[in-house]
């Protein structure tokens, strides 16, 4: 069964298919699909699955059976008290620029010690099956804030992400590397028992 990824943000699909590899994965747009969701929410965990609900009601208006998948994610920074959180893509403004956002966080930390630069990604992954049944799932990676910006891979804020296991910045990581430790990709991996679990119990497979 199709899994639809309720995303217009291209990094994060782009790691969704990495991440299923065995799955077909289309985005809303691609299934042209344009439901808007409201994140009103107040924790990832909402927010995921306010955005999966709406796909999966723009679905069955359609009349599509597929999975309604959503991830929502975001950094979370100590020294600031946890923001910008669920509000990441929106944090300095949603059209900023992600090196102009990564660099005006460094100069805010500027005089921050390294103890005091921890932070985290935080993914919540919501699925909504087509008999309305509702999946969640969750995923965190921790790290510090660098010093300075570097590496080209991943995207938004993983250019300033130092992580610590591997020694480097998330855009410095292959993304094999960054998928086998990230908030997504711990959260979909927690996510598939799930919904092979719900595929058996309905007498369906990933195929039919
Ligand atoms: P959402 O689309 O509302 O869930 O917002 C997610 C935002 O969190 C992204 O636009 C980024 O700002 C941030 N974010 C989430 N995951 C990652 C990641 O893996 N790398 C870099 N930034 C991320």
């Amino acid at each position: 069964m199709e899994i639809i990824v309720a995303t217009g943000n291209q990094g994060k699909l782009r790691e969704f298919r990495e991440i299923l590899i065995d799955w077909e994965v289309s985005s809303m747009a691609e299934k042209g699909i344009h439901a808007d969701a409201e994140e009103a929410g107040t924790t990832f965990a909402e927010n995921a699955l306010i955005k999966a609900q709406t796909l999966a009601a723009a679905l069955r208006e359609r009349n599509m059976e597929a999975i309604a998948i959503s991830d929502d994610s975001g950094l979370e920074i100590d020294a600031f008290g946890g923001a910008p959180g669920v509000y990441s893509a929106r944090y300095l403004g949603h059209d900023t620029p992600y090196d102009v956002k990564n660099r005006i966080i460094l100069n805010r930390l500027a005089d921050t010690p390294d103890e005091k630069r921890t932070a985290r990604y935080v993914a919540a992954i919501a699925a909504v099956m087509p008999d309305g049944t509702v999946l969640h799932s969750h995923g965190t990676v921790e790290g510090i804030i660098g010093w300075k910006s570097e590496g080209s891979g991943g995207f938004g804020y993983d250019p300033i992400f130092f992580v610590p296991e591997f020694g480097k910045s998330m855009a410095l990581l292959s993304p094999d590397e960054k998928n086998s430790i990230s908030h997504r990709g711990r959260a979909l991996r927690e996510m598939l028992p799930k919904i092979r679990s719900w595929l058996e119990m309905n007498g369906r497979t990933a195929d039919t």
